[in-house]
């Protein structure tokens, strides 16, 4: 089914084949896409998994320059604004959802990631706990 087609595609107009390798390859390794989030419009833009192509970009709607996320961010609710209040306080503590290792009590790092906070109190213990682990702007 795929090898056919491919083969289909390889016959028509480059570019249309182009947008149907990348649809076919997006759907396979769609965790490793990336996201940008407006926080102004509260929408998540996803960005594929073209890494030649993952910038920072304005927002289609606002024109406010949105944030690059991991993939692994999922927008809450436009009106919950709890969610988003803590979305922006993890993200201006460096936490992009990116990747966070649990720590055992002597302070080491674990190979399980750390489960993101849904509310603000969760999310400045999180900040407090990982705060070796944020990404620095
Ligand atoms: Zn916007």
């Amino acid at each position: 089914m795929l090898l056919s087609t491919f083969a289909w595609a390889q016959q028509m107009p480059v570019k249309v084949a182009c947008f149907i390798q990348r649809t076919l390859c997006a759907t396979k390794t769609e965790d490793m896409g990336h996201k940008n989030v407006c926080l102004n419009c509260r929408k998540a833009f996803n960005m594929g998994t073209d890494y030649n192509n993952i910038r920072e970009a304005d927002c289609p709607e606002c024109g406010r320059p949105m944030i690059l996320m991991s993939h692994r961010f999922r927008p809450p609710k436009k009106t919950d604004d709890k969610k988003w209040l803590t979305v922006e306080y993890l993200i201006e503590n460096g936490f992009k959802y990116q990747h966070v290792y649990k720590k055992n009590e002597a302070g080491q790092l674990l190979n399980t990631y750390a489960d993101y906070p849904n509310n603000l109190r969760d999310a400045k213990e999180f900040v407090d706990e990982y705060k070796e682990q944020a990404q620095k702007k």
